[in-house]
């Protein structure tokens, strides 16, 4: 029996933690939107769940939703850092999850958080010092719930979330079909969360990355963040939806199965973009 003011009874919603479920599988989800990175654009992701038809998982009373029920939501990750509003956005992302509305994978910046919040020794910067300073403001007996709530979650998460009987994934950063095999979790998380990268360093001193999605052929349909582009790459088997909302450019989502896009603009740059911002129909 789920009862909304326990936290641990909400939880067990999520399967418990294993290596064996870093991905996991939602066969019965058969139609959903999937969110790009939010870097803490809070207000964008207000206006594109409303531009979605989705304002009713804005209400502050929200029921759980019905066990049965597949989420609507799939989040690619990368809630946090470099933004204006990231508790406000973690908070409204971790509440859909906890409520059975949503599901999300890890991204990069989520994770280092996360290793942040464990007391691990994370280089604090690339935008994670503006989540710390907001977690930090936060009155501490509010944060201290906040934190032990946030470690849960984070705990839950998946790398990877095969959907509609394994037609569809969602990943962060990249995905290749033999992952499903491997054991190795760091591996797995690695490339889940920062994909594929040449083992060169580009000019301004980030590992390049290399263009996986042009060569892949499925069997997937998978779907990703992690890379900014000037609009969505849209390729036969993979579509890049991170459109660099918190470098001026707009929150994008993509609905399943239709495969439509639907984009809110950036409110503001509130960072500014150091890597290649890449334009996938400019060649
Ligand atoms: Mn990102």
């Amino acid at each position: 029996m789920l009862n909304e003011s326990d936290p641990q009874s909400i939880l067990q919603l999520n399967s418990p933690i294993t290596l064996t479920n870093v991905i996991q599988d939602v066969a019965n989800l058969t139609a959903c939107d999937v969110i790009g990175d939010i870097h803490g654009c809070y207000e964008e992701l207000v206006d594109l769940l409303r531009l979605l038809g989705h304002s009713d998982l804005l209400r502050r009373d929200l029921p759980i939703a019905s066990p049965d029920a597949p989420p609507l939501l799939l989040f690619v990750g990368d809630i946090v850092d470099r933004g204006d509003r990231i508790m406000d956005s973690l908070r409204l992302v971790h509440d859909l999850c906890t409520k059975g509305y949503a599901r999300m994978v890890f991204g990069n910046h989520d994770y280092r958080f996360f290793r942040w919040l464990q007391g691990d020794d994370v280089k604090i910067a690339h935008g994670l010092e503006q989540t710390i300073a907001e977690f930090n403001q936060m009155p501490s007996e509010q944060r201290e719930v906040w934190r032990t709530q946030l470690l849960t979650f984070f705990e839950s998460l998946p790398y990877a979330i095969r959907f509609d009987s394994g037609r569809g994934i969602v990943v962060h950063a990249a995905w290749r079909p033999r992952m499903k095999e491997e054991i190795d979790l760091r591996r797995v998380r690695y490339y889940a969360i920062y994909g594929p990268t040449t083992g060169d360093l580009t000019p301004q001193g980030f590992p390049e990355r290399v263009d996986w999605a042009s060569t892949y052929k499925g069997p997937e349909f998978a779907i990703f963040g992690h890379q900014v582009y000037l609009r969505p790459y849209n390729t036969p088997y993979a579509v890049g939806i991170d459109t660099g909302c918190v470098f001026g450019g707009g929150l994008t989502a993509l609905r399943y199965p239709s495969r439509e896009l639907v984009s809110v603009k950036s409110r503001s740059a509130r960072a500014a973009y150091n890597g290649p911002m890449l334009d996938p129909n400019g060649d």
